[in-house]
């Protein structure tokens, strides 16, 4: 394993990093834990100084954060500023709200008074993926540091240049030594981490299988853990969809991100009576993209993040066609450097297909065409994963009586899931446990302490 920066338009590397020695590690380990116990005595108002400041100099500075998002993980630039902004935000939010979210929350006891009160674990560590590499950091380091609250990070291998850039924002901000630390290391070293006893907490955002190993290690720990795992989130469409706009949406959630989003639209659930005119139009819009370098404002088709990343996706796809599948657009590399694969639409994926239960991270959309509402539904929940999903339906009501049947974390009515700093984020099932972002998302590390006081001679 290893951190360096390849640009997946043309495939170049500009820069390598090296990983830590144990030596490294533990002075790291040593700082975070110096730095909990000044921090977690700090008041919010201190807190905000430092967490506020972070929040400014992002949304001062969005094209230089954005720059290496780009150059090392392939997202269009204009996307990369608004990921940018967004985490800005999402800072700015906690330094505000904070303070109320983690207020001591009264009792009423029979006699006599009690509260609870939120203090913070300790040091925590964050496992975090290169798909929004300061979106993601930002959701797990805003809450937790205005908790009081220590963070350290072992993000991306791919993104290593955003990685040391969020680190420096917090020592721009004027962060103490070691309240937010960026760690280059070894999986071995991120069960290492996970074993030191000075970490009280561990956090993943990523893929299944690395929540399997980093969930079992925080558990032989017998230490929290969140998980933010994958998806294959259903795009339900019922007959009484709009439907052109209903299309512009379904690009949408398939092409954000080129479709490296954890709560892509991934399966397109459409009822008969509207499924040929929207596979049309769903397909003239997808085939119209055009590849080129995500620098440039004329792209609409950009790479994915690593050569790796298309490796595996067109494997799939592969596997997909062999058992069945049929790739109505798509379905192949682009003949062109860099690693682009053309916008593809699979329909025809019957049960037994591996596609069906698989998340496919890219521009692949699987294709459903299914009798009514009913069909849909069971359809929908029958998936491993349980992270978001959509519905379209001119009626409100019906939207959200479709909402309450599907299995997820998340449900959006005639939008896309999406994300915004008030709105809580998470999944079930193999998407994972725990909740990120708005108010329950700075619940999750802090010890939820019964404080009670009674008269001396109360009855017992
Ligand atoms: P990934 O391979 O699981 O990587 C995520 C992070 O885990 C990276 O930092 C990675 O390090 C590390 N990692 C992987 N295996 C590990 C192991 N055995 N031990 C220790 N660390 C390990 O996932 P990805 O491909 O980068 O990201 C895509 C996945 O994340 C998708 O499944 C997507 O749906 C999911 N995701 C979920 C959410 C959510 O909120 N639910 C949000 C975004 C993405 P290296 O890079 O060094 O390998």
């Amino acid at each position: 394993m290893s951190y360096q920066s390849i640009n997946p338009y043309n495939g170049k590397l500009s820069k390598k990093f090296k990983e830590l020695t144990d030596a490294q590690l533990e002075k790291a380990l040593k700082t975070a834990a110096a730095a909990f116990e000044i921090w977690r005595q700090k008041t919010f108002a201190e807190r905000v100084v430092v967490v506020a400041k972070a929040a400014e100099l992002m949304h001062a500075q969005v094209d230089e954060f954005a720059r290496p998002v780009t150059l090392e993980m392939g997202k269009l630039f204009a996307q990369a500023k608004g990921e940018v902004v967004l985490s800005a935000d999402i800072i700015a939010y906690y330094a505000k709200n904070a303070e109320c979210f983690l207020a001591p929350q009264r009792l009423q006891p029979g006699s006599g008074e009690a509260e609870i009160q939120s203090s913070p674990f300790g040091v925590l560590f964050g496992v975090e993926p290169w798909n929004f590499p300061y979106y993601q950091l930002a959701r797990f380091a805003a809450p937790n540091l205005m908790a009081g609250n220590v963070v350290m990070v072992k993000h991306a291998g791919c993104v290593p240049q955003c990685a040391l850039a969020f680190e420096k924002l917090w020592r721009d901000a004027g962060a103490p030594a070691g309240l937010y630390t960026n760690l280059f290391i070894s999986y071995e070293q991120v069960n290492k981490v996970i074993d030191d006893p000075r970490i009280k907490g561990v956090a993943l955002t990523g893929s299944v299988e690395a929540g399997r190993v980093v969930a079992g290690r925080a558990g032989q720990n017998l230490k929290k853990s969140t998980m933010e795992l994958g998806g294959s989130d259903a795009f339900i469409v019922l007959e009484d969809a709009d439907l052109e706009k209903t299309v512009e949406w379904a690009v949408w959630a398939k092409m954000n991100n080129t479709g490296q989003c954890c709560v892509a639209g991934k399966r397109f659930i459409v009822v008969e009576a509207l499924a040929d005119q929207f596979l049309a139009k769903f397909q003239a819009v997808l085939e119209a993209l055009r590849p080129g370098d995500p620098m440039d404002p004329a792209t609409t088709l950009g790479p994915l993040s690593t050569e790796a990343a298309l490796t595996t996706l067109l494997g799939q796809v592969k596997r997909a066609v062999a058992k069945g599948a049929v790739a109505v657009t798509g379905g192949k590399r682009i003949d062109r450097p860099g690693a682009f694969i053309q916008p593809t639409i699979l329909t025809n994926i019957k049960p037994a297909n591996p596609a069906y239960r698989e998340e496919f991270f890219g521009p692949v959309a699987l294709f459903f065409r299914v009798k009514n509402e009913d069909e849909a539904v069971t359809l929908a929940n029958d998936s491993e994963f349980g992270l978001g999903g959509a519905v379209f339906t001119r009626d409100i009501d019906r939207g959200k009586r479709v909402a309450a049947r599907v299995d997820t974390g998340m449900m959006f009515v005639n939008h896309p899931t999406w994300t915004s700093p008030e709105l809580p984020f998470g999944g079930i099932k193999n998407s994972g446990y725990g909740r990120e972002l708005a108010s329950l998302g700075i619940q999750e590390f802090v010890n939820k302490k019964l404080v009670r006081v009674s008269a001396i001679d109360a009855a017992a």
